[in-house]
């Protein structure tokens, strides 16, 4: 018998309302069988998440300042959740226990974590599962970081006599017992653990978009969905910016071959996007899988002559970067120039220091600078296999008359990378979708 995981963004359980979609779609599918909820998320653009109140619970605390008011925003938001779905079920000592603990001056993460569990517990009874709370079965070691094996085998032991479950995302607990959380959006996280534990068929991670687009719909008008993406072009789109999956999610049922189906809780009929393994032979490959790109990067261009054959210069300009524990995005290279494509938040005020010590330990004959600057990543698993993609991306940019700074293709022949100047940004965009599609 198949068995599928299904984790719930907030936006699915923000209120009574999200709580019917999330039971009809569990209802309609026998093999959904563990559910990991987030606490609700906002149900309007002018709404808060519950997670957020909880943070503010904590800081007003430690501020010195009473919580009763948010807190009591809190309750209302759980109890117009039971008392809509018409529960005969009740909260309030939870409710009593968590206030009193926050005023002794819990942790935040142990503040930040209720709105999982609570969700949880609502959500379990709701739909008749059995609660296991998570805190039995997502183990962090004492440093903050997860203890894989134990989660796992904790997982593992735990569910194997329980038939369906309501297990909350976002926590788990060290060995003391103490809360532990990941970071945010890491329900993501909960959901692909337990869907490698038991190696599950399928993770659905629904939430209010029905998956991938090939491009961000805030530049491009109705973009394409991605029906189909292996899990390196999901690496690739989403560090250059697309994101609707916790980054940590992937490693855990990528390793284990578990497919990942991005689904809309609004729209349950429409089909998502699928994320794959790379050697799946059910997917066709496509020239363009997805394109996306950050803003704010500087580049700094390095020129020497003889610069190929001075052994040690590219690692003495990397630890500097090191040094001032600068990561550098990219670094394309030619016989005699280095370029160092760094993202402004790592650069921020430690731009003079570098550029002085650049100067000094690596004596260049010349430095440029290049602020202002956009990375576009055009991501696509055909690409190697076909010619004239480069020469596409870049008639289409010529003829935006968008000036290209910089041109990487990494060597997984899977990703075309132009620099760019931010104000180029979308027009850039807009012009590679519109070549292939
Ligand atoms: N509720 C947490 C957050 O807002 C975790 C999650 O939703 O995945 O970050």
């Amino acid at each position: 018998m198949n068995t599928i995981i299904t984790k719930f963004g907030g936006s699915s359980l923000a209120d009574a309302n999200q709580f019917r979609k999330v039971k009809d779609i569990i209802y309609s599918n026998d093999a959904r069988k563990y559910v990991i909820p987030s606490a609700p998320g906002k149900r309007d653009s002018k709404d808060s998440k519950v997670t957020d109140l909880l943070y503010l619970c904590h800081a007003h605390v430690a501020a010195g300042i009473a919580l009763d008011d948010v807190f009591n925003h809190i309750r209302q938001r759980y109890s117009d959740i039971i008392n809509d779905l018409k529960l005969d079920f009740s909260i309030e000592d939870q409710l009593n226990t968590i206030k009193k603990d926050l005023e002794a001056g819990a942790s935040s993460d142990y503040a930040a974590s209720r709105g999982e569990y609570l969700n949880g517990l609502i959500l379990a009874k709701y739909l008749d599962f059995e609660f296991v709370d998570a805190k039995d079965v997502i183990v962090f070691k004492k440093d903050g970081s997860l203890d894989n094996e134990a989660t796992n085998c904790a997982l593992h032991n735990r569910l194997s006599n329980v038939s369906k479950a309501v297990i909350p995302g976002f926590y788990g607990a060290d060995k003391s017992g103490n809360i532990v959380t990941f970071s945010r959006g890491g329900s993501d996280v909960t959901g692909a653990l337990v869907a490698a534990s038991i190696n599950a068929n399928l993770y659905e991670n629904w939430t209010d978009v029905s998956g991938f687009l090939m491009a961000d719909p805030r530049i491009v008008e109705n973009p394409k969905p991605i029906s189909k993406i292996t899990y390196s072009e999901l690496r690739e789109l989403s560090y250059m910016g697309a994101s609707v999956l916790h980054e940590d999610a992937i490693f855990p049922v990528r390793k284990a071959g578990i497919p990942i189906n991005i689904k809309n809780t609004n729209r349950p009929q429409d089909e998502g996007t699928f994320i794959v393994q790379d050697e799946d032979d059910s997917i066709k490959p496509t020239t363009i899988t997805g394109i996306a790109g950050k803003k704010d990067f500087t580049v700094i261009s390095i020129t020497k002559a003889m610069m190929n054959s001075e052994l040690g210069f590219c690692r003495k300009l990397l630890s500097i970067l090191e040094q001032h524990k600068i990561s550098f995005e990219n670094m394309p290279s030619g016989i005699d120039t280095v370029c160092l494509v760094i993202s402004d938040s790592e650069l921020k005020n430690k731009h003079q220091v570098v550029l002085e010590e650049i100067q000094n330990i690596c004596n260049p004959d010349s430095i440029e600078v290049h602020p202002n600057m956009a990375m576009i990543a055009t991501v696509g698993r055909g690409m190697a296999k076909q010619t004239g993609t480069a020469a596409k991306i870049f008639t289409a940019l010529s003829n935006a008359e968008v000036n290209i700074r910089m041109i990487d293709q990494g060597s997984s022949e899977m990703n075309i990378l132009v620099g760019i100047e931010n104000d180029d940004f979308e027009k850039c965009i807009i012009s590679i979708y519109n070549a292939f599609n």
